[in-house]
């Protein structure tokens, strides 16, 4: 029975002489160790507006929604950071690599109704003929400084980018595909589909 109490005392000792282990957070700000998953935090910057993101997150904390109006739209992705199980997953799988980071922010307690979050809103390029979502602008500009002259395949990734430099105005909006010519058009992949039905049927 003796020894064991003089082992703890000779902890208590050298616990008194040694470095604390606790903080004292919340009076001070608590430090933590480089590689500590915090609260995720978008970065305008580097983000495109993919949604890899939004899809790899396994706990559904990323929301995503896209307005879209006749002839334009916009995406708005969220990060509900109550509902955040800071698993780094956003970051790991990001296609820019640089789009979203999680930071040292450890204190997230707050009072209101709106918990805590990080949001990014990214402009929608929508198909010429139907109105569906072809993706985020910046994310078929970055598609193109990918590709290259490669991006020359692709009428929508290439259009995007001509009209983004002034170079190309897309002025027939919401007007069905009817002719070969219609290929040269920023198309979702069904009404390039069907361009392509009515192609094979004129030759
Ligand atoms: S850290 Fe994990 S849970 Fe949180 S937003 Fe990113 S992927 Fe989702
Ligand atoms: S660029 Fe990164 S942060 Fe932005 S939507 Fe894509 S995966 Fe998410």
């Amino acid at each position: 029975m003796q020894k064991p109490k003089v082992r703890e005392l000779a902890e208590a000792i050298k616990a008194i002489f040694s470095q604390r282990y606790t903080s004292k957070f919340p009076k001070e700000d608590a430090e933590v160790a480089p590689t500590f998953r915090g609260a995720p935090e978008y970065q305008d910057q580097g983000c495109v507006g993919c949604t890899a993101c939004y899809n790899v997150c396994p706990a559904d904390a990323i929301h995503l929604e896209d307005s879209v109006n006749e002839t334009e739209g916009e995406r708005h992705l969220q990060v509900n950071l109550e509902e955040c199980i800071y698993c780094g997953q956003c970051e790991k799988y990001c296609t820019t690599g640089e789009g979203i980071e999680l930071s040292q922010e450890y204190s997230l307690a707050f009072s209101g109704k709106e918990g805590p979050t990080t949001e990014v809103d990214k402009d929608l390029v929508i198909c010429d003929a139907c109105g569906e979502v072809l993706g985020s602008k910046e994310h078929i500009l970055w598609l193109y400084s990918k590709l290259g002259n490669l991006a020359y395949s692709n009428p929508s990734i290439f259009l995007t980018y001509l009209e983004n430099l002034d170079l190309a105005r897309r002025d027939r909006l919401n007007e069905r595909p009817g002719h070969r010519s219609d290929r040269v058009r920023v198309l979702c992949p069904e009404c390039r589909r069907e361009i392509t039905v009515i192609e094979e049927g004129e030759k």
